[in-house]
């Protein structure tokens, strides 16, 4: 039988660390048994906004969250089924008193929340929710009308003079009651799906603390130079580990502020582009919060109902990498191998996908966060809406990307390319930046171009022309 001391639950969700996570830390402030609970979802069959890359590597973190909370003497216990539950049962089992848990920034994760609010309420349990994944919560950052913004720029310069905080201390021991029962940490099977072979970026609150400093000491002074070139792996890759709460949003931003006082006036302007991308995500996460309906329709009504076409054979070359485009095809390919793709070539994709194949965002949308393991609903929707010219402070529709030129301009020497298209091994790179002018395939195995880019750019243009004329 479960000790009879009041405890407190501690319920981990998007925020595996024990370091610098403001609601474990508030629970083992209280002096009491602390009971760190992971409760596994049965997402499976019920939406499309997750798949076995990010679900693997959430596995693989709960794994070191349980052994780092083992070092602090605690017991990370599993659960698995509705939160609300599972919940209300730990509570009843270890008479907690408090339950304490991060906010999530998605609708779905809020929708949740609001259940174990009543389900707190009910049992006269003390609920604590604090915030955790950004600086700025979406209503710290509004217009001097009291309104969110819906350009990034005037949002970016509010947030940039906001006060932030700073991370706190990480708890120093915890003590867990014996005998609670616990599932075994969780593999991908209780989904029902195997264990992906994707060479992913190691999980686990350590891997990410290492990928931040070798990102601090070693790239972020270059970022502005260096972020757009796929090949040069000028990017912090930090994106899992924030999505998942590896490392602290706080954390990350009081190390750039560190690393910038000790670099020259060059490094300064690196890291403040690089501090400007964490307002992005923040940017995102507001507009998602003040505008839940970017899930559903475009966030700007004028692109509401665009005659998009159905996604048949070109939809299966795009996601498998074989549009005969190499940048794209080399960042779809990526991308099914990592679970990864550079931000440059998110974007070359997703313009290419709706531009160029005429179809909905929505489709590439769900296809990312499939595979994605960063996957954040806000960010991926973000990018989507900005590259389909549907979304705030979205790229206008006239600006369309031509793959061509953007291989010129981001992959001249074709060493992205050649590192996921082996077949384009040998091919001189001049023979990457425009469609091959013989009209057959560049070498055999590798496909003609898909469409002619030329073409597609006429029609979306006429798309989107006719659309807003009928629609004024
Ligand atoms: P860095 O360039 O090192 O940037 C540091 C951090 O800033 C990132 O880890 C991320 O948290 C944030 N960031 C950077 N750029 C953006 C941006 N444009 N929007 C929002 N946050 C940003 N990012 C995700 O985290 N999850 C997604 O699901 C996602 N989907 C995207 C889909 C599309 C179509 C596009 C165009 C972009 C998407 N992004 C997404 C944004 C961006 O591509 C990734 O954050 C970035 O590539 C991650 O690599 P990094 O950690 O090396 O980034």
């Amino acid at each position: 039988m479960p000790e009879l001391k009041a405890s407190v639950i501690q319920w981990f969700r998007r925020d595996l660390r024990i370091a610098d996570n403001p609601a474990l830390c508030c629970a083992a402030k209280l002096g009491m048994p602390v009971i760190p609970v992971y409760i596994a979802s049965d997402w499976r069959g019920c939406h499309h906004w997750t798949g076995p890359n990010r679900q693997h590597f959430l596995c693989k973190s709960l794994e070191s969250l349980a052994k780092n909370l083992g070092t602090l003497g605690g017991r990370l216990i599993i659960r698995q089924g509705s939160a609300v539950t599972e919940l209300r049962r730990l509570i009843i089992e270890c008479h907690a008193v408090a339950l304490h848990f991060n906010a999530d920034p998605d609708p779905f994760g809020k929708s949740v929340e609001n259940e174990v609010r009543k389900l707190c309420l009910e049992l006269g349990v003390k609920c604590h929710s604090l915030a955790d994944v950004a600086l700025h919560g979406p209503d710290e950052v509004l217009t001097l009308s009291d309104l969110p913004y819906r350009v990034f720029t005037p949002y970016s310069k509010n947030w940039l003079q906001l006060e932030k905080p700073s991370p706190s201390s990480k708890p120093t021991a915890l003590q867990t009651p014996e005998n609670l029962e616990s599932l075994p940490l969780p593999s991908v099977k209780i989904w029902g799906l195997d264990v992906p072979t994707t060479q992913m970026v190691d999980a686990g609150e350590r891997a990410a603390r290492d990928r931040l400093k070798l990102a601090i000491d070693g790239k972020i002074q270059n970022y502005s130079a260096k972020r757009d070139f796929p090949a040069e792996n000028g990017t912090s890759r930090i994106s899992q580990d924030l999505r998942y709460g590896l490392v602290s949003i706080r954390t990350v931003y009081s190390e750039c502020i560190k690393a910038r006082a000790a670099a020259n006036p060059g490094g300064t302007a690196g890291i403040d582009v690089f501090i400007k991308e964490l307002a992005w995500r923040e940017f995102y996460f507001a507009i998602l919060h003040h505008f839940p309906n970017v899930l559903d329709e475009e966030f700007n009504a004028d692109w509401r109902g665009l005659p998009w076409d159905e996604p048949g054979e070109k939809f299966e070359l795009w996601k498998s990498g074989h549009t005969g485009f190499p940048i794209v095809d080399a960042g779809m390919r990526e991308l099914k191998a990592t679970g990864f793709m550079h931000n440059r070539v998110r974007m070359i994709t997703a313009m290419f996908l709706t531009k160029d194949l005429h179809i909905d965002w929505k489709q590439g949308e769900s296809w990312f966060m499939q595979n994605l393991v960063d996957g954040e609903i806000a960010s991926n929707n973000g990018g989507w809406q900005w590259s389909a010219g549907t979304g705030a402070d979205a790229a206008p529709y006239f600006r369309i990307q031509n793959p061509w030129s953007q291989t010129a301009r981001y992959d001249a020497d074709g060493i992205y390319i050649k590192k996921w298209i082996p077949e384009l091994g040998k091919v001189h790179p001049s023979l990457l930046l425009e469609p091959p002018k013989d009209g057959r395939p560049l070498v055999s195995g590798y496909p003609f171009p898909c469409v002619d880019h030329k073409t597609e750019r006429e029609r979306t243009l006429a798309i989107f022309k006719r659309h807003r004329a009928r629609h004024q």
